[in-house]
């Protein structure tokens, strides 16, 4: 079993269709959705984890390409701007992932992108704008 987590872009002719439930008819993944927004343009933007073999995988993401649906990994979409942080750990205890952790020893905050869940819970917290959420 492999775990995934994705953007999915669509342009606005697919927003009523049921690409999701197919994903999980016909490629048997387990679809956790994160996060869904539609723009001002009507263009649908879904964060989601995609759990599944390998097979189906690789097939639910070649009919993703095929009807138009433009996937990244989820981790493109967010950046911790390193020189921004001041490590005043003001994140720490919001994020509810320990994506944003710090080792207690010097006090030097790391982030770690394949824990995120893009939640944004970090975002109003930090006083320096080191978040950065691009949705
Ligand atoms: S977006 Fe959420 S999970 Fe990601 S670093 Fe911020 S608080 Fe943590
Ligand atoms: S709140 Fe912002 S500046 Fe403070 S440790 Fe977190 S990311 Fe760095």
């Amino acid at each position: 079993m492999q775990k995934k987590r994705i953007v999915l872009n669509y342009p606005s002719r697919l927003v009523d269709q049921p690409v999701i439930s197919k994903l999980v008819k016909d490629y048997d993944l387990i679809v956790n959705i994160m996060r869904a927004r539609i723009t001002p343009k009507e263009e649908g933007r879904l964060v989601l984890e995609l759990t599944g073999k390998r097979a189906g995988m690789e097939a639910g993401f070649k009919y993703l390409s095929e009807i138009g649906v433009k996937v990244q990994p989820l981790a493109q979409d967010v950046k911790w701007h390193e020189d921004r942080c001041t490590h005043c750990t003001a994140c720490i205890s919001v994020c509810p992932t320990k994506a944003l952790d710090v080792e207690r020893t010097n006090m030097e905050v790391s982030f770690k992108r394949d824990k995120c869940i893009a939640c944004e819970l970090c975002i109003p917290v930090c006083p320096y704008q080191a978040m950065e959420i691009l949705f």
